[in-house]
């Protein structure tokens, strides 16, 4: 055990030496599959949904058949050298950890080969592009094979900020709806000594800034919660001899159902164009990274709470402390199934941090409660 769990960290380590961004996962789909040449599964598939990779564990006996997922990509963040195995790219680290995720994925691999299962099938995904919320449902509506029907589907997320080892368990809403909406506005450049003879989109988005942040007020009142980030905006260009014609304004809108966010986006979309008309600018409107919102089935979070007691692991239910989103709902939409969170220790940095890293003490936890779920389900 000792020296698998050696040689399995070092695989996490190699993982976060080399991180590649969504959709290019080309290195780490190679990787994965060099560890996992020893390994026996039934059946295997590469390229599913872009570098994606799914291996079939068959008991051969009829039984419950358990998906366990895991996402692959890194994050355009510059990481600074703070540990011996830092990332080698510049400008791209593993600061959400899926090189941890990866790492356990793989050392299920490794056990269903060291003891195979005695009934049913375990389906194991390496999920590309979990960031840019595109490679869960590249995969499922893509070339993800139509044979295989799990029963149950799992994944888990570390959760820095909650102690180590302990499994955070929500029902229903686990992750939030999220996606990025991309507001142009045109209207007419002009000398900058003669700007009424354009329109300035400045004014506009000056007005659209304050009157977003009010909406999740208004949308709260309707019952529903939400947030809207502003994360970028542009007006014109830096050239003092102009007024501006073209402005774009770009914002994360969130909440906790899919319902909800289709609320928000009308009610989005009602006030920018109400605004866009008042100052007679030609409005456009395109969303981009949709995730939908991840829900976790009560009854597989019943399963996640047996394996987890029996593994005395501690276990916190419907906390509320965290609100990002998961591309993993594109699978608890299809199949019934639960997202969990194991606590990544309560010293380590916030996800999407420069000074995050994966703690690797949490591997075999997370190994040992898939396999229990794979072994107890049904
Ligand atoms: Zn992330
Ligand atoms: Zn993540």
């Amino acid at each position: 055990m000792e020296n698998y769990l050696k040689k399995l960290i070092g695989f996490r380590h190699k993982l976060h030496r080399h991180p590649e961004l969504s959709g290019n996962e080309k290195a780490t789909a190679s990787a994965i599959l060099h560890y996992l040449a020893d390994t026996t599964p039934a059946e295997k598939y590469t390229q599913i949904g872009g570098y994606g990779i799914v291996l079939v564990f068959d008991s051969g006996n009829p039984g419950p058949v358990t998906l366990i997922r895991s996402d692959m990509d890194a994050l355009p963040i510059d990481e600074p050298p703070l540990v011996p195995y830092h990332s080698l790219q510049a400008g791209i680290s593993h600061k959400c950890g899926h090189d941890g995720h990866t790492a356990i994925l793989a050392g299920l691999a490794e056990r269903l080969t060291q003891a195979p299962l005695k009934k049913g099938k375990a389906i194991l995904v390496f999920q590309p592009a979990e960031e840019t919320g595109t490679g869960a449902q590249a995969m499922l509506q893509g070339n993800f094979p139509a044979h295989l029907s799990p029963d149950i589907v799992f994944a888990f997320h570390n959760i820095p900020g909650k102690e180590k080892h302990r499994i955070i368990l929500r029902d229903g809403f686990f992750a939030s709806a999220s996606r990025g909406i991309v507001i142009h506005l045109s209207g007419k450049t002009a000398h900058a000594a003669e700007p009424e003879k354009g329109i300035n989109p400045a004014f506009a988005i000056a007005e659209m800034i304050p009157a977003l942040s009010q909406l999740p007020e208004k949308m709260k009142s309707q019952g529903y919660a939400a947030k809207i980030t502003l994360i970028h905006l542009k007006v014109g260009e830096i050239a003092f001899g102009t007024s501006p014609g073209e402005g774009v304004l770009m914002a994360t809108l969130r909440t906790r159902s899919d319902e909800a966010m289709t609320q928000l986006c009308t009610a989005t979309e009602m006030l920018v164009k109400a605004i866009a008309a008042k100052h007679l600018l030609t409005l456009s409107i395109n969303y981009t990274e949709i995730f939908p919102a991840t829900t976790s089935h009560p009854q597989a979070n019943s399963k996640v709470e047996k394996a987890a007691k029996s593994l005395s692991l501690p276990i916190e239910k419907n906390n509320d402390t965290f609100d990002w989103s998961e591309d993993f709902g594109h699978f608890t939409k299809r199949w019934p199934g639960c997202m969990f969170g194991i606590g990544a220790g309560t010293e380590q940095a916030n996800l999407h941090n420069n000074t995050y890293d994966f703690p690797d003490e949490i591997i075999p936890t997370a190994i040992a409660l898939f396999e229990k779920l794979i072994k107890n389900s049904g």
